[in-house]
């Protein structure tokens, strides 16, 4: 018989539940699906039986239950599913803030040797077991603050054997700590310092020789691409992204950032599964985004980390019906926080979102992002038993009470991990 664990003395529970079995767009994206005075069953990894209190201990006897939790009157959410973090990276980048902070700009320390490149060139330097180390440190205070799936990318080996090493540090900590990771290879994440004069030689790289190694050895499920000015061009991207669709890999895309050179356009052209970013979006790419059906996600603190003012247009794109998506974009470079309430305070505040808007951005909207729906992201029956019990009666107190962590627990599979 599997351990069942009770949590009851729910004041607000937000299941996130929906009758359509699809990402919430529009009006749909404000219900929360909201029960008070409720508990959750939990029998093993999963979720049992959830809802109104006397409804869920109707017909239980107390006795079968191994373990219980009184929450308190406390408010209790699924878990966040950040859907775009590039967790895997050896050392951190605080002199490049404060290169930012004297008045330089982003782009311009990227292009004169810092930025990604230099997160690349501490990486290949850094032996596995070191990477690993930092990572489960990122892992553990991302954990703290609720999140218990991520999207991970590589990105910072930029050659055949430091993007595989990124890989399967992803691949060797899932199942060993209680994030589970759902991985993206982002060899196109820069031009490295060796190919700067000789582009097109690190395009065949990727093409020809990591993309089919990474697909082959089931090492990701998705593609990503730097999509700029400066970095991958629309042309360039399209070559590497449809190559990795022949070899089986889903799409995600960084794309118009900075600048609107068209990736917006370019994910809806190549059915791309998601298109992060967006902040330079066109209104063109917005609404063929919405034909298509690319996820877009949101990621405001780096916006507020670039602390550029420029925010991605989220109320245009809700207006679209397209299902929008937060994430941390946790990385050492543009967005060093492991914090969805700080997320979801900024997209409150600057996304013009509105609180219930958020937390669907923030559970199952990305779900669906990462085609898990069927598991996690809701409190329901028969889903994973991912969830977190919070220090507040009501939600509307996250973005509200800013920077602060009201995270009290975290359910993991069925196992309180925090
Ligand atoms: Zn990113």
């Amino acid at each position: 018989m599997k351990e069942k664990l009770l949590i009851y003395n729910i004041g607000q529970l937000l299941t996130l539940k929906s009758s359509k079995d699809t990402p919430r767009k529009g009006k749909k994206l404000s219900d929360l699906g909201v029960v008070n005075n409720a508990s959750v069953l939990i029998q093993g990894d999963k979720i049992a039986k959830c809802g109104v209190e006397r409804e869920v201990l109707r017909g239980i006897k107390r006795s079968s239950i191994s373990k219980e939790i009184d929450a308190k009157g406390m408010m209790v959410s699924p878990g966040f599913v950040d859907p775009h973090t590039h967790p895997v990276f050896f050392g951190t980048r605080e002199e490049e803030f404060c290169m930012r902070l004297a008045g330089m700009k982003y782009m311009d320390i990227a292009a004169a040797g810092g930025g990604i490149r230099n997160s690349a060139r501490r990486f290949r330097k850094a032996t596995k077991s070191d990477i690993k180390k930092q990572t489960r440190t990122v892992l553990k205070r991302l954990l703290k603050h609720g999140i218990t799936t991520i999207e991970a990318k590589s990105g910072y080996g930029l050659s055949f054997d430091s993007e595989v090493k990124a890989l399967e540090v992803i691949k060797e900590l899932n199942g060993k700590q209680p994030i589970e990771m759902v991985p993206t290879f982002l060899g196109a994440h820069e031009f490295p310092d060796e190919y700067r004069d000789n582009r097109e030689e690190y395009i065949r790289i990727l093409v020809e020789e990591m993309i089919p190694y990474v697909a082959e050895n089931n090492l990701a499920e998705y593609c990503d691409i730097f999509c700029e000015e400066g970095v991958f061009d629309v042309e360039q991207s399209r070559k590497i992204l449809k190559a990795a669709q022949k070899q089986g890999l889903k799409i995600r895309m960084h794309a118009d950032e900075i600048h609107p050179i068209g990736g917006a356009e370019l994910a809806a052209e190549i059915k791309a599964k998601t298109a992060d970013h967006l902040v330079a979006i066109s209104d063109e790419g917005i609404r063929m985004m919405a034909k298509a059906g690319v996820m877009p996600i949101l990621l405001p603190a780096t916006s507020f980390s670039l602390n550029t003012g420029k925010y991605a247009p989220a109320r245009k794109m809700i207006e679209a019906g397209l299902p929008v998506c937060l994430s941390t974009d946790c990385n050492p470079g543009s967005s060093y926080t492991e914090s969805a309430s700080f997320v979801i305070t900024l997209a409150c505040l600057h996304l013009k979102m509105s609180p219930e808007e958020a937390f669907a951005a923030y559970t199952i909207n990305p779900a669906y992002s990462l085609d898990r729906n069927h598991l996690i992201g809701s409190i329901e029956a028969g889903k994973m038993a991912d969830l977190i019990i919070w220090e507040t009666p009501n939600y509307r107190e996250i973005p509200y009470h800013c920077s602060v962590n009201l995270v009290s627990r975290v359910i993991k599979g069925g196992k309180k991990v925090v």
